[in-house]
């Protein structure tokens, strides 16, 4: 893996995302190399000549700003590479950030499948508003293995969350991204309700390159949800999702849990 540094005029910059005000992205390029990386568009960006997953280049610069957060503000770590990637280890970046934003006034959130996170607990618990979510679609680690090769394992990323909770940090699950059939929405909610305050449920999106990576994945690993990946991602049929979306509401009933669903991301950019 190739490491490249960047310096940057401010490391704190304004966000246009729904939920976040600012963002900050310590590390460009993500190792944990999910197969469905939707931050892959990012390459174009930058003039690295690897391939995603195959280069890091590690930011370094001042967070101008801080002062401006105002409390009804979301600063958002990691929100479009992970910042607990394995070499955040040695390069302690994350950390640093936290630090540079103790006196911060919004709600300072970070979304990680990394247990790395835990290294810095002490600093997460010094922040009287602060949220991290995990990112989960399995408990089969095997399928893990194989979306998510670099991250950490489903166990501990459970564990990881059970300790945020614990320790008194918010936590959010991040059911990301669904894969139809495979992502099993209640197994997972039951596996984790007791450490998690509100669960996000994003759907699958297939574009670019990775599209027909996936669907030959699923051809051959599951042959049997071949017919419904063809309608989802072949015929744009919205109907698995529709039923989907139904499935959620009933089990934040069920489960008496807080559930949002970010289904249908091309047309909510549209809007
Ligand atoms: S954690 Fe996010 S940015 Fe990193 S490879 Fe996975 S999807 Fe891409």
């Amino acid at each position: 893996m190739k490491l490249y540094e960047q310096t940057c005029k401010n490391l704190l910059v304004k966000s246009k995302l729904p939920g976040a005000d600012w963002v900050i992205n310590p590390y460009v390029g993500c190792t944990h190399r999910c197969q469905y990386c939707y931050a892959i568009f990012m390459r174009r960006f930058y003039q690295y000549e690897e391939k995603w997953g195959d280069f890091l280049a590690v930011k370094s610069g001042p967070l101008r700003g801080v002062d401006k957060v105002r409390d009804n503000q979301v600063v958002l770590i990691g929100s479009v590479t992970d910042a607990y990637q394995p070499i955040e280890k040695q390069t302690r970046c994350t950390r640093m950030i936290l630090q540079q934003l103790a006196d911060c006034r919004g709600t300072v959130e970070i979304l990680t499948k990394s247990k790395l996170i835990l290294r810095d607990m002490e600093l997460l618990q010094q922040f009287s508003k602060i949220r991290v979510g995990i990112s989960l679609n399995t408990l089969d680690d095997s399928f893990r293995r194989t979306m998510e090769p670099g991250a950490s394992t489903v166990e501990e990323r459970l564990q990881t969350l059970r300790t945020l909770k614990e320790n008194g940090i918010e936590t959010y699950l991040f059911v990301s991204p669904i894969f139809p059939e495979i992502t099993n929405l209640q197994e997972i909610v039951e596996a984790t309700r007791k450490w998690v305050d509100t669960y996000y449920f994003e759907n699958l999106n297939l574009r670019g390159d990775y599209k027909e990576k996936i669907l030959e994945y699923i051809q051959e690993a599951f042959p049997e949800y071949q017919g419904i990946y063809q309608q989802i991602y072949r015929e744009n049929s919205m109907v698995y999702w529709e039923n989907c979306k139904h499935k959620i509401e009933n089990l934040a009933v069920l489960y008496n849990v807080r559930a949002k669903e970010y289904f249908y991301h091309s047309k909510i950019r549209k809007q």
